[in-house]
């Protein structure tokens, strides 16, 4: 039988990511919004607790906004039977972490979604060299955001020095400024397409990348978002996550199990800023005397109690195919089509709840003198990064109609 609650074992996570949600992330959401670009120094304290937390396990060995294993779940999975393991704690903690702040949890020390690149095609002295670290995820340029096989990067090996040569542009870099790794996605060969493109460690510090600007943005403004140039950005041969090989039957594999991780924790993030926004209206509507009864009819019930009620079913169905994409994860099971489904649905259902939320609310919801407004601004990114709304429906077209990318564009 299908036991939907949460895991036990995940009680103490959720608890630790729920109190950082609401001891350091609420208490500090509005002042980083206002103050963009200016690091969030309350933020420092937390490294040493996912530190401490990772080494007890109690993260499953991965923080939050880090997924561990790949999409076939091969380091996470045990070999049979039913697992939760690093991707649904991960999914779990985000959730929480989100229901405090989208942007702080983003701009957190020892994260970032370049960890799940990492985690998804790294071998084992790679994934020892650079786990833990913050780590950043460039694959957008300015001709290059949806469809990633339009990468302009280049990686030259150099036999005289055995490194790899960096040269090209990234923009909209999660933390890049902050991060101390910066997961690259660049070509071996152009003319070879897909298969040819893989991802390369480069240090935040590496003189051959050069920050160009921060972009100023219309939510998630604690987290810093980097452009970049790469001029002859020179990186040791090990750095070059997975095989150096153009294999043509592999096709765009590699890189892509990164986002059969990561698309269920931006999924995951809509859920937690989603459910902050639900409960926060639930709160208003309680004041202004609405009372919301699950067993009366809409037509039997206030607009706004049903309008309620009906955001709660989305936001749950939303939760549930999440929870479901991430669990395969865990389960050794190809995830692709339920994690572009979880987060087609929850990117949606994130603003579209949180923005109702705002009208529902009033003028208490549009003010600044409660954090409604904010979320729904934090609220849309997650249904842009990672692949937008329409890319997501792409994905999920093609898998169930079996058409390759180059049949359905
Ligand atoms: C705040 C922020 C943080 C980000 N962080 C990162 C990061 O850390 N790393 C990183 O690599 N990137 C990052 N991105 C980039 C993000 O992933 C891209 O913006 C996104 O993939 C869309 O690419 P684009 O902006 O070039 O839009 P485009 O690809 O130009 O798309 C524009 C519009 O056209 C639609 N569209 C495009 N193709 C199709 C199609 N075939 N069918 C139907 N509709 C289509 C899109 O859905 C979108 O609505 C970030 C972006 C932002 C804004």
């Amino acid at each position: 039988m299908i036991n939907l609650e949460t895991p036990q074992k995940f009680g103490f996570l959720v608890n630790q990511a729920h109190q950082v949600a609401t001891e350091i992330f609420r208490p500090n959401s509005r002042k980083y919004d206002r103050a963009e670009h200016s690091y969030p120094k309350e933020l420092d304290m937390l490294a040493a607790v996912i530190d401490g937390m990772n080494e007890s396990g109690a993260l499953g060995g991965a923080g939050a906004g880090t997924v561990g294993g790949n999409a076939s779940g091969e380091r996470s999975a045990k070999a049979d039977g039913n697992r939760n393991g690093t991707n649904m704690a991960s999914l779990l903690g985000l959730i929480e972490l989100c229901w405090g702040d989208v942007g702080l949890m983003l701009t957190m020390p020892r994260q970032g979604l370049g960890q799940a690149a990492i985690a998804a095609v790294a071998n084992e002295e790679q994934l020892a060299r650079f786990g833990g670290k913050w780590a950043a995820m460039a694959i957008t340029e300015p001709e290059a955001g949806s469809d990633s096989a339009a990468i302009r990067t280049t990686a030259r090996y150099d036999e005289d020095t055995d490194e790899w040569v960096l040269d090209g542009e990234k923009i909209f870099v999660t933390s890049g400024d902050r991060a101390e790794l910066i997961v690259v996605w660049a070509s071996l060969d152009r003319s070879k397409g897909r298969p040819a493109i893989k991802s390369f460690v480069v240090e935040r510090e590496n003189p051959g990348l050069k920050l160009d600007r921060l972009e100023h943005k219309l939510g998630i403004r604690a987290s810093d978002t980097a452009n970049f140039v790469l001029r002859d950005c020179r990186v040791p041969k090990e750095n070059l996550l997975g095989s150096p090989e153009i294999d043509s039957k592999k096709g765009f594999s590699g890189v892509m199990q990164t986002f059969d991780n990561t698309r269920p924790m931006v999924a995951g993030m809509a859920i937690g800023v989603a459910r902050a926004c639900l409960e926060a209206t639930r709160e208003q509507l309680a004041q202004a005397g609405i009372e919301i009864d699950y067993d009366a009819p809409p037509h039997a019930q206030s607009a706004a109690a049903s309008e309620f009620i009906a955001m709660e079913s989305d936001w749950e169905a939303a939760r549930l195919l999440t929870m479901e994409a991430a669990w395969m994860a865990d389960n050794r099971k190809p995830n692709s089509l339920q994690a572009s489904m979880a987060k087609a649905k929850a990117g949606r259902v994130g603003t579209d709840v949180a923005l109702r939320c705002v009208a529902l609310c009033g003028a208490v919801g549009y003010g600044e003198g409660e954090l409604l407004e904010k979320w729904a601004r934090d609220a849309k990114i997650l249904d842009l990064f990672e692949g937008t709304q329409q890319i997501q429906l792409l994905i999920v077209a093609r898998q169930l109609l079996g058409k390759t990318s180059a049949e359905l564009k």
